[in-house]
C-alpha cells in the first residue's frame, strides 16, 4: 500500500533514483524482519524461561507441603505410640498379676490331689513337691533343695514304710539304683498305716526328674478281694488282650500260666495252653476246638464246662465287660461233677431198686393173693354152708380178715405203682350214679351194722353217663365213703353230685361225701392226704388201715387232672370232696321219668332222705307230700286219700314201714307201697304186701322203674323172658388152673350152677382142650407152668378158625398195669381179679353165654 501512494520521478533518473530506494527499502525491511523474529525468538525465551520458573516456584512449594504434612503425621504417630506404650504398661502388669494368680492356682490344685508329685533337679535336689508327696515327711526337715537320697533314707528310718524283710539302707540302695533306669521302672510302696503308693518316676529332656507317687490303694484293696476269691479271675481288654488275672486262674491253668502277662493275646494264651497239653477236651482236634473256643469267646462266653488234661473239671462263667472287653470266673467243679456222678449213680441204683421193688411187690401180691384166694373163697364157701354161732363167727372172721388184708395188699401195690409212675386211666363210658350206688351198697352192711344210713344225692339234672376211668372213681369213692362209715358212729353219710356244665360237652362234677362222724382237727387237715398219714388221737387208734386211701385218692384224682379237699369240725363229722371235669358219653340217656305216677304220699324220719325224694320226684312232675312219720302219713291219707303211692323208709321211730302199711290197709287204704329198706334182709313176710322192696340207698332210675311198673301191666314194663328149651345143652367151662385150692374155690363157686365144667393144669392141656372139648368159655390163669395163661391164649385164637371166638378170661392177681395192657394183647377178652367173687364169675357166664346154650345162671332181674 506503501508503493501505491509514492509519486515516479524523470524515468531514467527517476529510474536510478528509484531503484536504490527499493533495495534500501528491501534492505531496510530485511533488517527489521530479521529484527522482528530476533525479538520473537527472545520473547519465546523469555517465555519459556519464565515457565521453567513457574514450575520450579510450584514444585518448591508443593515440597514445603509435604514437608509440612509429613512433620504432622510423625508427631501424630509419635502421639499414638506414647499412647501404646502405656497401654502394653498396663497389660503387661495384668500378664504377670494373671500368671501369679494361675501359678498359685496350679498349686493349690497340685497340692489338694491325692497324688503326690515332686520335681528334681539334674543333681537330684528337690526343686519342689506337693503335699501329698510330703506327706509321709511329716514332722521331719524337708525343704527344697534336699537330696533324693536323704528323702529315700529319712523314709526308711521313719518306720512308715513296710519294708518286709528288707532292711533299711537295702531299700535305699534299691531305689536309688531303680532311678538309675531309662525308663524308670514304677515301684509300689507299702504304708503301715494300710495305704498303697505306687511311684512312678521319668527323665526330663533337661536331666530334671519329674515324680509321681499315685495313692493306689482302693485298686490293691480290690485286687486283694480278687486275689483272696476261691475262683479263677481274668479281664481282658477289648482287643483280647489280657489286662490282669490272679493267682488262682493262672493255678487253673497251670501250663497256660507262662503265657499269662498282661497284654498277652486271648488266642495267643489258648494256644500256649494246647501246646503244653492243658486241654483235655482238645485232644484230636486242636483247631476246630480254638475256632470254636474263640468263637465262644467272640459271641460273649456265657456258662460253659471244660475239662482239663489232669482231669479236673472247670465251669467258666465269661460276660462281656461294657467297655466292650471280657471278664471271666473260673470255679473248679471237680467235687461238685464227682457228686454229681455219685447221685447219679445212686439215682440209678434207686431207681433200679425202685423197678425191682415195684416188681418185688407185683409178685409178691401175686403170690399172696393166690393162697389168700384159697382163703377167702373158702370162708365164702363155708359161710354159706349150716354152722353154728360159733363156727358161723370163725369163718366170718376169716374172710374178713382176709378181705381186710386184701385191702392192704391193694393199697400198697396202688401206691407203688403210683410211685413207679405205671399207672394209667382206661377211661370208657361209665354210669356214674350206678358206680356210686353199687360202692354204697357194698358198704351198707358195714353201715346197717352200726345204724348209719347211708345216702346219695345225685343232681337231678345232671347226666349219669359219662367217659371216665370207672375202675379208678369206685376207688376213690370206696376209700371217701369208706372211711366216712369207718369213721362215723351214728348219724349218716352223704353222697352229693352236682355238675356244672364245662365246655365241649363236659361237665365239671363236684362229689362230696359228708359224714356225721369224729372229724378232724385242724392241725391234721393239711396232712391226712400224705402217705401213712393217720390222725393219731385216742379216738383213732381203733380204726384199722394203713394211711394210704387218701394219698392214692388225691393222686388218683389229680392224674385224672381234678382236686381234692376236706372240710371238717372234730366232734361233728367231715366233708371230703373231689373235683373232675368228664366228657359226657355220647350215649347219655336222660333218667326215664315215671309217668303214670302223679302223686306220691312219702314218709321218712330223715330230713335228708324227704329232700331226696322230692329232689328226685317233683322235676318229673309229679306232686309230692313228705311226712316225717307214720303217723303224719295216716292223717294225710284220712284227709286227702287219692294217692298213686305211699313211698316209705322202713325202719322210722315209733311205727316202721311195715306197721304204718298195714295201719293203712286196716284204715281202707289200698293204695300200692313201695318199701324202702337198708337192710331188706331182716324183713318179715308182712313186707310182702307191698309192691316193691327197694335196698337203701335207691338207684333213681330203678326208683322210676318201680313207679311205672305200679300202673303198667306186667307185660309192658318188663319183657317176657323167652322159655328155656330143655333140650338145649349145658354151656362148657374151661378153667384152665394149675392151684388145686384155686381149681376148688372156683368149682366151689359154680356148683349150683347148670354148667359143665373141665380143668386145665396148665396152659397146653388148656389149648389141647380148647380143641377137643370146645369149650364156649375158658377161664385162664396166667401164670401157669409149662405154659403160662397168655402164650395159651395166643396159640388158642391162631388155632380158631375166622367164625369161631371163644371168649377168655384171664384171671390174675391185681398185677402192675403193664401186666394188664400185655394180656389183652395176647387176645383175652376180659379179665378178673383175685380173689374170685361168685357174682362176678356170674356176670362173665351170663355175658358170653351163647344163644343155643342152656343159660347157667338165671339172672337176678329175671328170677325176682
Ligand atoms: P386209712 O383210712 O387207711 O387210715 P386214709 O388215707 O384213708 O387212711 O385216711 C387217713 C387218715 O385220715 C385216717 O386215718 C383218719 O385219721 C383220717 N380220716 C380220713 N377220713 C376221715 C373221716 N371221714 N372222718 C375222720 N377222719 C378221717
Amino acid at each position: 500500500m506503501w508503493g501505491a501512494g509514492r509519486t515516479p520521478v524523470c524515468r531514467q533518473e527517476v529510474g536510478w533514483e528509484v531503484m536504490d530506494l527499493t533495495e534500501r527499502l528491501v534492505r531496510e525491511r530485511r533488517a527489521r524482519l530479521a529484527a522482528e523474529r530476533l525479538l520473537e525468538q527472545k520473547s519465546r525465551e523469555l517465555f519459556a524461561a519464565n515457565e521453567k520458573l513457574a514450575i520450579h516456584a510450584r514444585s518448591l512449594s508443593d515440597q514445603i507441603v509435604e514437608q509440612r504434612q509429613a512433620v504432622k503425621s510423625a508427631m501424630t504417630e509419635a502421639e499414638t505410640l506414647k499412647h501404646q506404650n502405656h497401654r502394653f504398661l498396663e497389660d503387661l502388669d495384668r500378664a504377670h498379676t494373671a500368671a501369679v494368680m494361675a501359678e498359685r492356682r496350679l498349686w493349690d490344685s497340685i497340692n489338694a490331689i491325692r497324688d503326690g508329685f515332686a520335681v528334681f533337679d539334674s543333681s537330684l535336689r528337690m526343686v519342689t513337691a506337693n503335699r501329698a508327696w510330703l506327706a509321709p515327711f511329716e514332722g521331719q526337715p524337708v525343704a527344697p533343695g534336699i537330696a533324693y537320697a536323704d528323702l529315700l533314707g529319712l523314709i526308711a528310718a521313719s518306720g512308715r514304710i513296710d519294708l518286709g524283710e528288707e532292711t533299711g539302707e537295702d531299700f535305699v540302695a534299691r531305689m536309688l539304683a531303680r532311678i538309675e533306669g531309662d525308663p524308670i521302672e514304677p515301684v509300689t510302696l507299702k504304708f503301715r498305716n494300710g495305704s498303697w503308693v505306687k511311684l512312678q518316676d521319668h527323665r526330663a529332656r533337661d536331666g530334671d526328674m519329674v515324680c509321681l507317687a499315685l495313692d493306689i490303694t482302693d485298686q490293691m484293696r480290690i485286687w486283694a478281694a480278687i486275689e483272696a476269691i476261691p475262683d479263677g479271675f481274668v479281664l481282658y481288654d477289648r482287643e483280647e488282650r489280657l489286662l490282669t488275672c490272679n493267682q488262682r486262674y493262672r493255678d487253673t491253668y497251670p501250663a497256660s500260666a507262662p503265657a499269662m502277662q498282661p497284654g498277652t493275646k486271648f488266642e495267643d494264651i489258648l494256644r500256649h495252653g494246647l501246646a503244653n497239653s492243658q486241654h483235655a477236651d482238645a485232644v484230636g482236634r486242636e483247631d476246630e476246638w480254638i475256632a470254636e473256643r474263640m468263637d465262644r469267646y467272640r459271641s460273649g462266653g456265657g456258662t460253659f464246662e471244660q475239662q482239663l488234661s489232669d482231669g479236673r473239671w472247670i465251669r467258666a462263667h465269661d460276660h462281656i465287660t461294657p467297655d466292650g472287653g471280657r471278664v471271666g470266673l473260673r470255679v473248679d467243679v471237680t467235687r461238685e461233677k464227682e457228686h454229681e456222678a455219685q447221685l447219679n449213680a445212686a439215682r440209678n441204683a434207686a431207681e433200679a431198686a425202685s423197678r425191682a421193688k415195684s416188681a418185688f411187690l407185683a409178685n409178691m401180691s401175686h403170690e399172696i393173693r393166690t393162697p389168700m384166694n384159697g382163703v377167702v373163697g373158702m370162708a365164702e364157701l363155708l359161710c354159706d354152708t349150716a354152722l353154728n354161732e360159733e363156727q358161723r363167727l370163725f369163718a366170718e372172721t376169716i374172710r374178713s380178715s382176709g378181705e381186710a388184708l386184701l385191702v392192704i395188699i391193694n393199697d400198697i401195690l396202688d401206691y407203688s405203682k403210683i410211685e413207679a409212675e405205671r399207672l394209667t386211666l382206661r377211661p370208657e363210658p361209665f354210669d356214674l350214679e350206678r358206680t356210686i350206688h353199687e360202692v354204697t351198697m357194698l358198704l351198707q352192711p358195714r353201715a346197717r351194722g352200726k345204724g348209719i344210713d347211708l345216702m346219695i344225692d345225685f343232681d337231678m339234672f345232671l347226666p349219669t353217663r359219662f367217659v371216665g376211668d370207672p375202675g379208678r372213681l369206685r376207688q376213690v369213692l370206696t376209700n371217701l365213703i369208706g372211711n366216712a362209715v369207718k369213721f362215723t358212729e351214728a348219724g349218716h353219710v352223704l353222697t352229693r353230685v352236682v355238675g356244672v356244665d364245662a365246655a365241649d360237652g363236659r361237665q365239671t362234677l363236684h362229689v362230696t361225701v359228708e359224714d356225721t362222724g369224729i372229724g378232724i382237727a385242724p392241725e391234721h387237715l393239711d396232712h391226712i392226704f400224705g402217705e401213712f398219714n393217720q390222725v393219731e388221737d385216742e379216738r383213732n387208734r381203733k380204726f384199722e388201715g394203713t394211711g394210704l386211701g387218701l394219698a392214692i385218692t388225691r393222686r388218683l384224682i389229680e392224674h385224672m387232672g381234678g382236686a381234692v379237699w376236706v372240710d371238717s369240725v372234730p366232734g361233728q363229722g367231715s366233708s371230703f370232696g373231689f373235683r373232675v371235669t368228664l366228657p359226657v358219653a355220647e350215649d347219655a340217656a336222660p333218667v326215664q321219668a315215671p309217668v303214670t305216677v302223679r302223686r306220691v304220699l312219702a314218709v321218712d324220719d330223715q330230713f335228708i332222705n324227704r329232700t331226696i325224694l322230692e329232689r328226685q320226684l317233683s322235676p318229673c312232675g309229679i306232686e309230692v307230700t313228705l311226712c316225717r312219720s307214720g303217723a303224719e302219713a295216716l292223717e294225710h291219707l284220712a284227709v286227702d286219700p287219692p294217692y298213686d303211692v305211699l313211698l316209705t323208709d322202713h325202719a322210722m321211730p315209733e311205727m316202721d314201714g311195715v306197721s304204718l302199711l298195714a295201719t293203712a290197709r286196716a284204715a281202707g287204704h289200698g293204695l300200692p307201697a313201695i318199701l324202702l329198706s337198708s337192710n331188706t334182709g331182716a324183713l318179715d313176710e308182712a313186707a310182702d304186701s307191698f309192691a316193691a322192696v327197694l335196698q337203701k340207698p335207691v338207684l333213681r332210675s330203678d326208683l322210676y322203674r318201680h313207679l311205672q311198673a305200679l300202673n303198667a301191666p306186667p307185660a309192658s314194663c318188663e319183657p317176657a323172658l323167652p322159655a328155656v328149651p330143655a333140650d338145649q345143652r349145658q354151656m362148657r367151662v374151661l378153667a384152665a388152673e394149675d392151684n388145686r385150692t384155686n381149681q376148688l374155690v372156683f368149682q366151689k363157686m359154680v356148683r349150683s350152677m347148670d354148667l359143665e365144667l373141665v380143668f386145665a393144669e396148665n396152659g397146653r392141656i388148656a389149648v389141647e382142650l380148647f380143641q377137643s372139648y370146645c369149650p364156649d368159655i375158658i377161664f385162664m390163669d396166667i401164670s401157669m407152668p409149662e405154659m403160662d395163661g397168655k402164650e395159651a391164649a395166643r396159640a388158642i385164637r391162631l388155632l380158631e378158625s375166622p367164625d369161631r371166638h371163644v371168649p377168655i378170661i384171664a384171671l390174675t392177681a391185681h398185677a402192675m398195669e403193664g401186666d394188664s395192657d400185655q394180656i389183652m394183647t395176647a387176645g383175652i377178652d376180659q379179665y378178673l381179679t383175685k380173689p374170685l367173687r361168685k357174682t362176678a364169675i356170674e356176670a362173665v357166664l351170663i355175658e358170653y353165654c351163647p344163644p343155643d346154650v342152656r343159660p347157667p345162671v338165671v339172672a337176678a332181674e329175671d328170677a325176682a
